[in-house]
């Protein structure tokens, strides 16, 4: 059987209320039962003290005379006994002699001389009491079949039997109809999640208008559909965007191939313009395709499973190549000591990141201008900053630019070879890894300053 949280609810508040209960009749039935019979020996207690009072420093034979002429009820019976435990005088109705507890095997003693007895399934209070008259001692006994009480003590446990059935059989359908308007925001959701498929991620769930924890859950579960679906348009969106940039060099390729099979062949200037052509195309989708994996492969690595690298080493020895290549610019570099710039990141790809904000720097900034890197440590953060003098991001594009194959002055770009993924790829890498990436204008308003912010890992760390 499936058991729900409807039935597992049902079943365990009944068993609470089950129990509340057994634990309120118990007591309630017991305390009546001893009240009843308590009252009973006050009574009885009362009516051979009076009895006393009459006979008291009388003789014997005048007590037997009083207890002679007693009327008791047909429940009662009152005796006068001699010390041998002869009976001297009995007044009694229809009180039955087998009734008369023979032992001394008392079910409880209820004090002052009274005790109860279970004779014959009859319940029997009797109250003894000594009396030293004139000529001699007697004991008195005054005995009462409580038996009547018994059925005032069944009713109340009926009574109390019969209300806890309905209790509980209530306890059981409030908690049933309770769990089953509780949950009902589940049973949406439930619903709401069977409608949605790849195709059609619009439905939301209603979130309950009451504020508590399935509130709560409705709206983290909208949310969650919500990022679901920015994730797919912007995947849907890449997809495009690829293809579409694709699609370009592919239909460059195809002129040329056309152009070279048309032409080509004779004129030697069409064929070393369409070979160059064609090589610079090839050159542009190796590296689209090499970025284009990259960024596959960011999201597949682990960010906290990776080695503690110097970033001041790394720059140095990346910048030290793109000096030798680069000696039309101006290299001005600040580091500081190696060993407290240390950060947890994969160390190919801080190369990677560093690379292509040198590219840009180079690729945007006329020759005979400044570039300047440094990689500086502030509080727990380690900072590395690249910044040239170049033309700058115009300030409309500066938000735009960390996006996948945005570039900001199109065709200057293109001709560069630029694809519009360095940044992208910049920014992922470095997200990806904790850290935070940013771009604004260099001081001065001149130029582009790219910084990159790591939190900075001491080794002491680990050992704590
Ligand atoms: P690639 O993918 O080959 O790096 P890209 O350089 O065109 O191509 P990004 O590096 O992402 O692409 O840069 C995006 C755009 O930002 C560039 O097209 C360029 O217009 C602008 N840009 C980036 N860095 C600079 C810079 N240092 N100075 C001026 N413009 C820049
Ligand atoms: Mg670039």
């Amino acid at each position: 059987m499936k058991l729900t949280i409807t039935t597992r609810f049902v079943a365990l508040s009944t068993m609470v209320v089950a129990f509340i209960f057994f634990l309120f009749n118990a007591f309630v039935y017991l305390e009546f039962m001893n009240v009843t019979i308590d009252n009973e020996r006050q009574i009885v207690v009362s009516r051979l003290a009076d009895l006393v009072r009459r006979m008291d420093k009388g003789t014997v034979s005048q007590a037997v005379t009083e207890v002679q002429h007693i009327v008791p009820d047909p429940r009662q019976m009152v005796r006068l006994l001699a010390p041998n435990g002869k009976v001297l005088a009995v007044a009694t109705t229809q009180f039955r002699d087998r009734w008369v507890p023979s032992g001394f095997h008392a079910s409880q003693m209820l004090g002052h001389g009274v005790m109860l007895y279970d004779e014959e399934n009859h319940r029997i209070l009797v109250a003894s009491v000594s009396l030293h008259l004139k000529d001699g001692r007697v004991t008195l006994q005054w005995l009462e079949n409580v038996a009547s009480l018994d059925h005032s003590i069944a009713f109340v446990f009926y009574l109390l039997l019969t209300g806890s059935i309905g209790g509980l059989v209530l306890a059981a359908f409030g908690s049933y109809f309770l769990a089953r308007y509780s949950l009902l925001p589940i049973r949406e959701m439930i619903a709401t999640a069977r409608a949605i498929t790849p195709g059609d991620l619009s439905s939301r769930i209603e979130v309950p208008r009451r504020k508590d924890e399935l509130t709560e859950l409705a709206n983290t579960y909208n949310a969650m559909l919500d990022r679901i679906l920015l994730a797919f348009s912007r995947e849907r969106q890449f997809i495009a965007d690829a293809s579409h940039e694709l699609r370009t060099p592919l239909s460059v390729l195809e002129g040329y191939v056309h152009l070279l099979r048309r032409w080509g062949w004779e004129d030697e200037e069409v064929r070393k313009e369409s070979v160059a052509a064609i090589e610079e195309e090839v050159r542009h989708l190796r590296n689209m395709t090499s970025q284009l994996l990259t960024l596959a492969a960011i999201d597949q690595e682990s960010s906290t499973d990776c080695d503690a690298i110097a970033v001041a080493a790394i720059l140095k020895r990346v910048v030290r190549k793109w000096q030798r290549l680069n000696p039309q610019y101006t290299w001005i570099i600040s580091l500081i000591e190696e060993h407290a710039t240390i950060v947890r990141m994969n160390e190919v790809r801080l190369e990677q990141v560093i690379r292509a904000l040198l590219d840009n720097a180079c690729k945007y900034t006329p020759d005979g201008k400044e570039i300047k890197l440094a990689v500086l440590r502030k509080d727990e953060k380690i900072h590395l900053t690249i910044v040239d003098e170049g033309e700058g991001i115009p300030p409309e594009d500066l938000p735009h630019v960390t996006e996948r194959f945005y570039r900001a002055d199109k065709a200057r770009s293109r001709q560069e070879g630029g694809v519009g993924l360095g940044l992208a790829i910049c920014r992922e890498i470095v997200e990806h890894y904790h850290g935070h990436f940013s771009l604004c204008d260099a001081d001065g308003g001149k130029g582009t300053k790219a910084e990159i912010i790591f939190p900075a890992y001491d080794r002491k760390e680990e050992s704590t």
